[in-house]
């Protein structure tokens, strides 16, 4: 059971990116993101209760997105992760459970894209798409909790040399490109 994991600000392509490379190496590509949002269109108890914190632009309490994720995670299966962890309690989290069904952590993927082209992309998927948390408030919000709590597990994977930087900018299947490279060895 092998796992992948995708880091990046919003507006980075880490959807896009793992759900290609998800696709070339036929692992389970599990979206941490549609998961909230799934719960949320269900009316679940916990929709209900994480649906001001995705609209305001805030990330969901520690506990219930890894209630969630360990929910989903099926031993034997091969996954990308993409939005889980985004903090460091997170992180230490997934180890556990990760070590619990004998799976490991292969490589940890981080879209680097500087912050500019981020808000760029961001508003402008604000147009198409219409997602609720897309505005320019939330946006600024989404931004600064990457910055506060995100950014520091960079540096928890890069200390057990799992990190793989890869620059998030030009074509999409370049950046494709290069994310195989750096995961050869999955
Ligand atoms: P983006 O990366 O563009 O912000 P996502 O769909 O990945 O979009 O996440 C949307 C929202 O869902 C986040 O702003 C946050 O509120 C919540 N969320 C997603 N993943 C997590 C997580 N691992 N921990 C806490 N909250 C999360």
């Amino acid at each position: 059971m092998q796992v992948i994991l995708f880091v990046g600000p919003p507006g980075s392509g880490k959807g896009t990116q793992a759900q290609r490379l998800a696709q070339e190496l036929g692992y389970h590509h599990l979206v941490m993101g549609d998961l909230l949002r799934q719960e949320i269109q269900a009316q679940t108890p916990l929709g209900l209760k994480i649906k001001p914190l995705l609209e305001a632009g805030l990330l969901v309490p520690d506990q219930l997105v890894i209630d969630l994720i360990s929910q989903h995670l099926r031993e034997g299966a091969n996954y990308i992760l993409d939005g889980f962890p985004r903090t460091v309690p997170q992180a230490q989290a997934l180890d556990h459970l990760l070590t619990q069904k004998g799976a490991s952590l292969c490589a940890v993927i981080a879209l680097d894209v500087p912050e500019e082209e981020l808000l760029t992309r961001l508003l402008k998927r604000a147009e198409i798409e219409g997602r609720s948390d897309d505005n320019p408030q939330t946006i600024q919000r989404r931004l600064t909790e990457y910055r506060l709590k995100t950014q520091p597990l960079l540096d928890f994977y890069e200390a057990r040399s799992l990190l793989r930087r890869i620059s998030g900018l030009g074509l999409i299947s370049d950046i494709t490109d290069r994310i195989k490279k750096a995961v050869q060895m999955c």
